[in-house]
């Protein structure tokens, strides 16, 4: 899986802003973007889109890619070749009505890409990708703390946004983020696949969110469990110590 960052600039695109707002409002709409790394392109891999130029800017939309790339009439009229790929998302901010990952916080966790500037739909290294969900993630607990009334983390609705239950299950950068920067060990029982049995073994420990959006939620509410943990982990009193933990 590949996340690519897509570039968009409101005064110069094709889609203006109030095209946005519509897509908010009926996220169903199709929605394509231009690709500048066009080439290794596949279904389901990852996107970020960021509002650049003026106003508020950073992160305003992330999902998957539900096409391969097509070449397609260049959006600014210009006659170049430029390709597309069609987007599926699973959140949308609005950047000017609700808090959004901003450049400022971007730049700080991720100082090696350019997300003021430069051609939309260019890969992350794999480690900028970690870094970028573990950023993205605590941001959207956040939000649903924020919200305040989430006893079931499952297709939540908010005014401005929608998230997608997806959003909440740790995806393949952010699993190898956490097991990265925290270790496999499970933290109920101690045990460690990857120490028993070594890196290549099938089997690993999952982080999971065990939390409660009243409490407030962030990324140090994934806790490491193994299978049998796994199993256990709706029992309250284990739930409890985890949260308290
Ligand atoms: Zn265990």
């Amino acid at each position: 899986m590949r996340t690519y960052i897509l570039m968009w600039n409101p005064a110069i695109s094709s889609v203006k802003m109030d095209e946005f707002e519509n897509y908010i409002i009926d996220p169903t709409q199709e929605l394509n973007w231009s690709v500048w790394d066009y080439e290794d392109l596949d279904f389901e891999d990852r996107f970020f889109l960021v509002r650049v130029g003026e106003g508020n800017t950073g992160i305003v939309m992330s999902g998957t890619f539900v096409s391969l790339p097509w070449q397609g009439e260049d959006w600014s009229g210009k006659g170049r070749e430029v390709f597309y790929a069609d987007l599926d998302a699973e959140s949308i901010f609005h950047p000017d009505r609700e808090p959004i990952i901003t450049t400022a916080q971007l730049q700080e966790a991720i100082p090696d890409f350019d997300w003021t500037d430069g051609h939309s739909g260019r890969v992350l290294t794999d480690e900028q990708a970690q870094k970028l969900e573990a950023l993205y993630m605590d941001f959207i607990l956040q939000r649903y703390a924020a919200y305040g009334e989430v006893d079931d983390f499952y297709d939540i609705e908010t005014p401005n946004a929608y998230i997608s239950s997806n959003a909440l299950y740790p995806n393949a950068h952010l699993q190898e983020y956490l097991h990265r920067t925290r270790g496999e060990s499970c933290e109920l029982c101690g045990y460690n696949y990857q120490e028993k049995f070594g890196a290549d073994n099938p089997h690993h420990n999952d982080y999971i969110l065990i939390g409660n959006a009243l409490d407030g939620l962030s990324l140090k509410d994934f806790h490491c469990l193994c299978r049998s943990c796994r199993e256990m982990e709706r029992d309250s009193a284990i739930t409890e110590k985890l949260r308290h933990s």
